[in-house]
């Protein structure tokens, strides 16, 4: 990586053993196979059991639970390697830091004996389904119902823009009692009940490896037991789930953006024009120390809310100015590196490009900038109380 001038005080040395595995890991079983999958748009389940087994999936899951056990660093070396390799296609960030957190601090004890081992190993893969046609930031309006029956819930409805929808064995699915306009209750859906069904696999611009589905739901039954936590909170664990996962999104974002720096700064230096290396030229120099500039800002925020988050203070308005900085930021830094690379900047298979692409998604998925600033406005005119109803 470049340096920014200042050590990383975070890390102890168990965490870097566990980055160098990663690591290795990563540039073994995922860098090769990653434009293939792109082509493909999906993943091999045979990945997520070799990340299983490496301790990858759910690094905070407690060993009673079949899990490592280890801090939440342990899953920021995930995300920041997965970020520093451009592999963005595996739904690890999905699985562990949006799903896997509502089974862990919400569901009943029985739930999470049942799922969490096996989400931990790879063996079930796990996604999160909010959005709606016609409910975004506005999850409030969502239309998703849950009926009552004899055994549980019936749930009717359907999802939009699912990470990990089409390859996913379980869902935490948002949606509202049928006798309640407002209240929203969470439910652990396993795909494989009847009366559940993917739609397509939605065709997009970046990350494609990463799958992304519309789901339908058509009576599906879902056992009482799978309610997560209690009937009508649902809202309130999706708010605190999101602190996280948008933290989730700014430590990626940092680290993209970190790498599209180290690639680009060794770009430069090879490539000449008009018989000069262009990192002589003025206007890449400047341009680089802009984006290195950037970057170390970035690093000093990233990490300052990492402490707040281990720490148990990391409040959504701070979470909701990092993702809305640091998901512009790498736009920026990409935009910056991938125009540094002239034509082959436009070619996917050159790193500045595709992070240029994978970063657009960063301003949208997990609340979209202006969500987020109408988040931090709050706090700004604490009286008001705004006018989005999702995060
Ligand atoms: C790659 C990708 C992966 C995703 N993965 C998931 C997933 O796994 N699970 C899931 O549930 N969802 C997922 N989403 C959905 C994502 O969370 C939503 O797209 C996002 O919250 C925005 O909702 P929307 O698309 O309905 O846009 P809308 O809510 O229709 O917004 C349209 C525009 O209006 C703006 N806007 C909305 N409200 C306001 C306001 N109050 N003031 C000012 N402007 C406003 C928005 O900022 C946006 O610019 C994913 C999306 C993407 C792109």
């Amino acid at each position: 990586m470049v340096d920014l001038g200042f050590k990383r005080t975070l890390f102890r040395p168990e965490h870097e053993a566990f980055r160098s595995q990663v690591r290795r890991f990563i540039a073994a079983e995922i860098v090769p196979n990653h434009a293939h999958w792109d082509a493909e748009q999906e993943v091999p389940r045979e990945l997520w059991r070799k990340a299983g087994a490496l301790g990858m999936l759910g690094c905070t899951v407690p060993e009673e639970y079949g899990g490592p056990g280890g801090d939440w660093l342990h899953d920021v070396i995930v995300l920041e390697e997965l970020a520093a390799a451009h592999a963005p296609g595996p739904g690890f960030p999905v699985h562990t830091e949006m799903a896997m957190p509502y089974v862990s601090n919400f569901a009943s004890e029985a739930l999470k004996k049942t799922w969490l081992p096996k989400l931990v190993a790879g063996e079930a893969i796990a996604g999160v389904a909010m959005t709606e046609p016609d409910a975004g930031s506005d999850l409030h309006a969502i239309r998703t119902r849950a009926a009552r029956t004899a055994h549980g819930y019936a749930l009717s409805g359907q999802k939009v823009f699912i990470t990990n929808g089409c390859c996913a064995d379980v869902l935490v699915v948002a949606a509202k009692l049928a006798d309640s306009s407002r209240a929203i209750s969470l439910f652990l859906l396993e795909t494989k009940s009847p009366g559940f069904k993917r739609g397509r696999k939605l065709d997009k611009l970046g990350n494609r490896a990463r799958d992304t589905a519309e789901l339908f739901f058509d009576g599906v039954e879902i056992p009482a037991g799978n309610l997560i936590g209690v009937e009508g909170e649902g809202f309130g664990y999706l708010m605190q789930g999101l602190a996280r996962e948008r933290l989730a999104i700014c430590v990626t974002c940092q680290a993209r953006a970190e790498a599209v720096l180290r690639d680009t700064v060794a770009y430069v230096e090879e490539r000449h024009v008009f018989g000069r290396a262009l990192s002589t030229y003025q206007n890449t120099r400047f341009c680089l120390a802009q984006v290195k500039t950037e970057v170390a800002v970035g690093r000093v925020f990233v990490d300052r809310m990492i402490e707040s988050y281990l720490a148990g203070e990391l409040d959504g308005s701070t979470a909701a100015m990092g993702k809305l900085w640091l998901s512009e930021m790498v736009g920026r830094a990409a935009d910056a590196c991938l125009q540094l690379h002239g034509g082959a900047g436009y070619m996917s298979e050159t790193a500045a490009g595709r992070a240029y692409i994978d970063s657009r998604a960063e301003r949208i998925a997990g609340g979209t900038s202006e969500i987020m600033k109408e988040v931090i406005a709050r706090t700004v005119f604490p009286g008001s109380a705004g006018r989005e109803r999702r995060r």
